[in-house]
């Protein structure tokens, strides 16, 4: 958790809105520095809670004829995006969410946009474009509708991503170059819970060597569990020989803490899988999760627009220790 802290003071650096390089007219008393952007709003007024939960949501295929409750057809998995961002979520990737990056306007809520399996419906590049049809496309075209909907996610792989071969690795390469995160799922997709200790290892590391393989330079920074399933030691998962991750993510079947909170365990975050209001273990999909998300002030993350803080309503003792020097409780 230390290394979060870091994280996040690096990332409050970058972010203070102070004049890079003295111009002529410029003087180097400190009183000079002038903030290029307005102080963040009261983070009252905004609804700050900077130890609220955050969705990630798991996807798998996007497919006109679902055959599964883990498939959603293109429609209903656009009116999600939408709905997502009519109420000010904003996309984060995993690695962002558990390294405590979460750099969003005072009033918006992060969340995650998971998608397993390497499936082919989840992105085609032809050319340079993404075809529109696929759920990389959709949710670029989202994006596209509504700015501040930042069009990221973190995608998670298998052997032979996307259909395989070239095209699968360059849609790999594409997303990496767009801002999106490639993750892994452990090479033959292993149920690491009947898995040896060296078993897993390899699964997992097989997986990431792929990955690295397809996009040279990139450093994979999160698993999540086929099945959701656990190796022995969990912490296998985040950490062994040749792969170092931030995260690792199980399948169900609620919101993740906040990454601030003494909660947040890096080595089993929970997810929420896409699903409407009808269907198996509908209370635990993503429809009515995000109904009670809305209906109930307070539980969800909710940012104040100052990355170098941590605002949340006074009382809440839930913040990791770590994190004492950045609270704001207010
Ligand atoms: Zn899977």
């Amino acid at each position: 958790m230390l290394i979060l802290a870091a994280v996040l003071v690096t990332a409050g650096c970058t972010t203070r809105s102070v004049a890079p390089e003295a111009s002529p007219h410029e003087t180097d008393s400190p009183s000079e520095i002038v903030r290029t952007s307005p102080p963040p709003p009261d983070p009252e007024e905004v609804g700050a809670n900077e130890l609220g939960v955050v969705p990630v949501l798991m996807y798998h295929r996007i497919v006109p004829e679902p055959e599964s409750v883990y498939d959603r057809t293109p429609e209903d998995f656009r009116a999600e995006l939408q709905r997502l961002a009519d109420e000010n979520y904003v996309p984060v990737t995993t690695a962002e969410l558990a390294t405590g990056r979460l750099d969003l306007p005072a009033g918006t809520h992060p969340v995650v946009l998971t998608f397993d399996d390497g499936d082919p419906s989840t992105i085609r590049v032809e050319g340079d474009e993404v075809a529109p049809n696929t759920a990389i496309g959709v949710l670029l075209d989202v994006a596209r509708e509504n700015p501040g909907f930042r069009p990221t996610a973190s995608v998670y792989v298998n052997e032979e991503p996307f259909g395989g071969g070239e095209a699968g690795r360059r849609a790999l390469r594409w997303l990496v170059d767009n801002g999106f995160e490639v993750g892994n799922h452990t090479f033959g997709h292993t149920d690491l819970g009947s898995s040896t200790p060296d078993e897993a290892e390899e699964a997992i590391a097989r997986g990431d060597a792929m990955i690295r393989d397809a996009v040279p330079g990139y450093e994979p920074a999160s698993l999540a569990l086929p099945f959701g399933i656990r190796p022995t030691p969990g912490s296998l998962a985040l950490r062994g020989e040749g792969y170092d991750y931030r995260a690792v993510l199980l399948v169900g079947a609620n919101p993740a803490p906040s990454p601030f909170a003494a909660e947040f365990d890096p080595t089993a975050v929970p997810r929420i899988r896409s699903q409407g209001p009808d269907g198996p273990e509908a209370e635990f999909g993503s429809t009515a999760w995000l109904d009670r998300l809305a209906a109930e002030d307070g539980l969800l993350y909710t940012s104040d627009g100052d990355p170098t803080r941590i605002s949340y309503p006074r009382g809440d003792d839930t913040l990791h220790p770590d994190f004492a020097d950045a609270a704001a409780p207010y």
